[in-house]
């Protein structure tokens, strides 16, 4: 059993002063694995205080010094990533090889930014000025738990880079994770303060984060509802924001595309973690001359997907998280057959042969207009929505046609045109004939999708902002 009632300030694990606790389930099992303590606001004003400590110094580091934090953290991550697979398969139900991807990419992003830091021009000559970008201050990093470990580090490593200490919150739903993840980043040895992680509520820890003086960015990804609460919460005092978001994503087939090859790789955009990933490609569009032939392929593929236990490796869908989530797929499928949509695969209740876990079958439905439910909201579940479209002009409206834009895939046997087709679509990423992102280009979402950008060089000026100093002649 685990119990976590620490939180990590200042270089130490210590009591949290908090007193709520929530019990850990595993949701493939549905049987209490633990507990965590919350920190509460209290704690979370230590954290600050104790990044702000830590503020100057890091503020003053050499490139040098950075890089080899980075790399520290790298190596003492890497060195625990079992552990973090882990917790991701226990608490989360993560399939085995996508809960391997998130481990490995925990340490993956700390050499991806070190990378990106060690060629970049922190002072540049513009006119008369030199332009200087420095740390914009201390930072809170917000986290979700449908990626825990990947975000809280990748956050933290643009931070670093960018000489900004930090507060990171991870969610409370994902204690084990950020447990796991906190407990390598300490390994790594850097010098007090410089980053402090919490598991709070939102509405406690959070809130102090998202309006505490002590503060200058947020950093944060999550649900779109909680984005606006934090953009909002923090204006007083003048924060940097930068808020990675919701999706529903829209995937492309074009008429020429091979249906054979396309469909089980867009079947794995929409049912990826489980279905609750922000870049799910929950809106497959097809061409209607294709439409009967792609419902019977794609019929025949999510029958043979394998729902199950996540630890083992011909699992394609695990367990939903929790019945929060369980509940909110169910009601997303009621929905969809309430306004009209066919099923074509899965619908509700568990699959068969299950009688505990939140495990879900991964639903299809066709002939979806893009008005319906299942179609505007993001339900972070695994249940896809195939909708027809006539020509090219009208799939790219369509795809267009949402409050959200983070990525969206499209699949052609003509590059050219695919590429064509990419720029006319409203997404922060557009993945052509492929769902593997690239991890040193930047991440984020238009529209309700967010504000900013993740990963490499665009993830680390996230927390830089430019000071103009202009002298008079002779002096500089
Ligand atoms: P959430 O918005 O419920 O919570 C995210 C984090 O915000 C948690 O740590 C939570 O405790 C905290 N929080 C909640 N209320 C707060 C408040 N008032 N002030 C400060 N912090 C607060 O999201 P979730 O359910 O944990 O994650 C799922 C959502 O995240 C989905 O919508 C998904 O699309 C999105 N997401 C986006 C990305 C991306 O990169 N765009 C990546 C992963 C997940």
């Amino acid at each position: 059993m685990w119990n976590i009632d620490q939180a990590y300030i200042d270089g130490a694990f210590v009591p949290v002063q908090g007193s709520e606790r929530l019990e850990i389930c595993n949701p493939a099992t549905e049987r209490a694995i633990g507990t965590v303590t919350l920190a509460n606001r209290e704690d979370a004003k230590r954290a600050i205080a104790a990044a702000n400590r830590a503020q100057p110094a890091l503020a003053r580091s050499t490139r040098a010094q950075r890089i080899d934090m980075l790399r520290r953290l790298e190596a003492a991550v890497l060195a625990r990533t079992d552990r973090i697979r882990e917790a991701t398969i226990e608490e989360y139900g993560g399939p085995l090889a996508r809960s391997q991807w998130v481990s490995n990419y925990a340490s993956q992003c700390f050499a991806t930014t070190a990378q990106a830091l060690r060629d970049y021009a922190f002072e540049r000559r513009l006119g008369e000025a030199t332009v200087v970008m420095e740390p914009v201050g201390v930072a809170g990093l917000i986290a979700p738990w449908n990626a825990a470990a990947g975000s809280i580090c990748s956050k933290l490593a643009s931070a670093i880079a960018a000489g900004c200490a930090s507060v990171v919150k991870p969610s409370e739903l994902g204690p084990l994770q950020a447990q796991a993840v906190t407990e390598a980043l300490h390994d790594a040895g850097l010098p007090p303060g410089v980053f402090n992680v919490l598991l709070g509520r939102g509405s406690d820890v959070g809130d102090e984060i998202a309006t505490s003086a002590g503060i200058a960015k947020i950093s944060f990804t999550g649900s779109t509802q909680t984005g606006k609460l934090i953009a909002r919460a923090g204006v007083d005092t003048m924060k940097r924001v930068s808020l990675a978001l919701s999706g529903k994503s829209a995937t492309l087939v074009l008429d020429d595309a091979d249906l054979a090859a396309t469909l089980p790789l867009a079947l794995n955009a929409a049912f990826m973690n489980n279905g609750q990933a922000c870049v799910a490609g929950t809106r497959l569009l097809i061409p209607r001359v294709h439409m009967k032939a792609a419902i019977e392929q794609v019929r025949a593929a999510a029958a043979a997907l394998r729902v199950g236990d996540p630890r083992d490796p011909a699992t394609a869908v695990g367990p939903l998280a929790s019945q929060a989530q369980f509940d909110r797929v169910q009601h997303f499928i009621r929905r969809g057959l309430a306004q009209g949509a066919t099923l074509v695969a899965g619908g509700e209740g568990r699959p068969d042969g299950f009688e505990r876990g939140w495990f879900v079958r991964p639903t299809v439905f066709a002939e979806v207009r893009n008005d319906m439910d299942i179609a505007r909201e993001e339900i972070f579940g695994p249940v896809l929505s195939m909708i027809g479209y006539g020509d090219e002009d009208e799939a790219i409206g369509i795809a267009n046609d949402s409050p959200y834009g983070l990525q969206a895939y499209v699949f052609s046997s003509d590059a050219q045109r695919a590429l064509r087709v990419a720029s006319r679509l409203r997404a922060g990423t557009v993945l052509v004939n492929r769902i593997a992102p690239e991890l040193a280009a930047p991440f984020g979402g238009v529209k309700q999708s967010g504000v900013g950008r993740e990963f490499g060089v665009f993830g680390m000026e996230a927390f830089l902002e430019p000071k103009t100093i202009a002298a008079a002649d002779g002096i500089a």
